[in-house]
Order: structure tokens, then sequence, then C-alpha cells
């Protein structure tokens, strides 16, 4: 709906300003939550009006107006990212609750997609919130009413985070024996059973489908662009889960149509 769409919309800009800290302090180890804005060059703390999404980029042209120095663009393209997550949230849902609840889907795996592009790396500190926030979706969605959700409701994504992880975690094992490698990396199970508590055991076919496909594109495009792959070039992995999930979680499993 238009106007879910516009408020998710506007949060998901605020949002996505504070996923952008996130990428870059957590794999830092820094402070997540706390401390304010500061210019990477001379340290100082951003102007409240530089707190604006995107437009407060794009009004200083992406510099610092103490020192002058390069505000990179991945700050605005995270905000704008993260709005784009809020408009297609709002519009896909028909009542506000499954909308808020599909952004802070997206928002997750979003920030999770970005951590492992950049750093190869899945912390338990997103990927944990995003198990959690799946048992909630649970209960706040469930047909009855959240008063009648307990136990029932839990179920579904209990039973869907066991198989994800183990599933994937017997992939991970298998691909070791057969190849004598690592094929992937180890919060990828993690992942995989988080967003099996969002879309359920059923939906986790459909998620694996999406993320090869995500990740053959990928492949595809490296083969235009360098003419080359070699088996051991990196893929994070974790990116095409996540589309995956998000997908699964917006359309359905694939395949019901055809049942
Ligand atoms: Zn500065």
């Amino acid at each position: 709906m238009l106007i879910y769409a516009a408020f998710l919309g506007g949060v998901g800009l605020i949002v996505g300003s504070f996923l952008g800290l996130v990428s870059l302090r957590l794999p830092r180890g820094g402070d997540v939550v706390f401390g304010r804005s500061r210019c990477g060059g001379c340290g100082r703390t951003l102007k409240p009006w530089r707190m604006i999404p995107v437009l407060s980029w794009v009004l200083s042209r992406g510099r610092c107006s103490d020192c002058g120095s390069v505000i990179p663009a991945r700050y605005p393209l995270i905000e704008l990212g993260s709005g784009l997550i809020g408009v297609w949230a709002g519009f896909h849902s028909a009542d506000f609750t499954t909308a808020l609840m599909t952004g802070v889907l997206g928002w997750n795996l979003l920030i999770i997609a970005l951590v492992d592009a950049e750093h190869f790396w899945l912390p338990d500190q997103l990927t944990l919130p995003l198990f959690v926030g799946g048992l909630l979706a649970a209960v706040l969605l469930y047909p009855g009413g959240p008063s009648a959700a307990f136990p029932s409701a839990l179920v579904p994504p209990l039973i869907g985070a066991v198989v994800g992880f183990g599933g994937l975690w017997l992939l991970a094992f298998l691909y070791r024996r057969v190849r004598g490698r690592e094929g992937l990396g180890g919060g990828d199970p993690f992942l995989m059973g988080a967003g099996g508590a969002w879309v359920g055991w059923t939906g986790l076919p459909s998620v694996l489908l999406w993320a090869s496909a995500a990740g053959l594109s990928v492949v595809l495009a490296m083969l235009i662009v360098r003419r080359q792959v070699s088996a051991t070039d990196r893929l994070p992995f974790g990116v095409f889960l996540a589309v995956g999930v998000w997908l699964t979680w917006l359309y359905g499993p694939l395949g019901l149509s055809l049942a």
C-alpha cells in the first residue's frame, strides 16, 4: 500500500544511515550503537543537518563541510538501498504489521549482505537478530492473533531454523569431504538457519535456488568482464542467501503454483 510504502521508505532512509555506521564499526570491533557520526577526515562530529540521509550528501557534493575531505558514496547508497527496501516492503503488504516485519527482514538482510560482501564475514551479531526476528514475525503475524500464538506459532520457524542450519552444514561437510577444501563460510549455516525461521522449511529449497541463480549471474558477469573465473575465486555466498531469503519471504516457495 502507498501509505505504508511512503512511511517505511522514510524509516528505511534513517535505518540506512545507522546501517552504514554498523557496516563500518562492526568489522573494526568498535562501538556500534553509541558514538556520534564523525568525519573520517578531520574527526569532527557531524553537524545535525548532516544526519539527513542522502540529501545532505548531495547538497554538500559528497564532502565534509569542515575539512573538505570526500565522504564515500557508499553511505548515501546504503541509505537509498535501505529506503527502497522500505518502499518495496510497504507496497508488497496488505497490513501494517506485515509491512513493518517485511521491512525489518529486508534491513537485517541488507546489513548482513553488506558485511559479507566487504569482509566475507557473517557475524553472529547480525544472524542472531535475524533468527529472533523470524520468531517474532511468526508470533505477530499468527492468523489467530499474537495472544493465541503460543506455542504453535513457534513450531514452523523453529523447524525451519533447524532444517536450514542442518541442511547447509551437511552441504558444507559433504563439499569438504569430496573436494578437500572449504566451499562455504562458517557463518553460512547460521544465516540459512536464521532465514529458515522466516520462510519455514518448505521455503528453504527456494532460498537455495534463488541464491544459486544470483550466484550464477555474478559468475556470468565476471566471465563477461574478466573473461575468466578460477575455481578458487571467493564469492560471498551470504549475499546470495540473503537475496534468496528476501525473495522467498516476499513471493513464497517456488513451484507451488505448479502443484
Ligand atoms: Zn572533515
